[in-house]
């Protein structure tokens, strides 16, 4: 066994986060095939991913503040510490703070790289679609 030295914290990419976000690793694969991902990711309020599909899905776990969460179909879940959202394999969908408060949450997953179903990457999610899905 050994303890890890925890990495810098760094910023999330502009291309993929609107607002300030944070990322600390926590877990990534190290040997042999594994493939678990942990991060916390500490969004400033009013910050979200932009729109994204995870190949082999994604849980992620709030740890503080209040978490919006949405999908292509207009449906939005807002989420306190202590509860979990999944979401499948190719959903595509976005997670972030609301404007009023900070959220941090646990995101779990599987690297997908190379696989048929891989991470995307699309655009931001609009002022207009952010505020919509916060007044739900
Ligand atoms: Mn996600």
């Amino acid at each position: 066994m050994r303890k890890q030295q925890k990495p810098a914290t760094t910023k999330g990419s502009a291309d993929w986060f609107t607002g300030d976000v944070y990322v600390d690793a926590i877990a990534t694969p190290q040997d042999g095939d594994q493939r678990m991902i942990v991060s916390r990711v500490r969004f400033t309020p009013g910050a979200r991913t932009a729109w994204h599909a995870h190949g082999r899905g994604q849980t992620l776990h709030v740890t503080e503040g209040v978490a919006l969460i949405g999908t292509r179909d207009g449906a939005v879940i807002r989420a306190t510490p202590g509860e979990t959202i999944y979401t499948p394999p190719g959903e595509e969908h976005w997670h972030g703070a609301t404007p009023e408060d900070f959220m941090e949450h646990l995101a779990m997953l599987e690297d997908a790289e190379g696989s048929d179903a891989q991470d995307g990457w699309y655009e931001h999610v609009t002022d207009e679609d952010y505020t919509t899905a916060n007044e739900e």
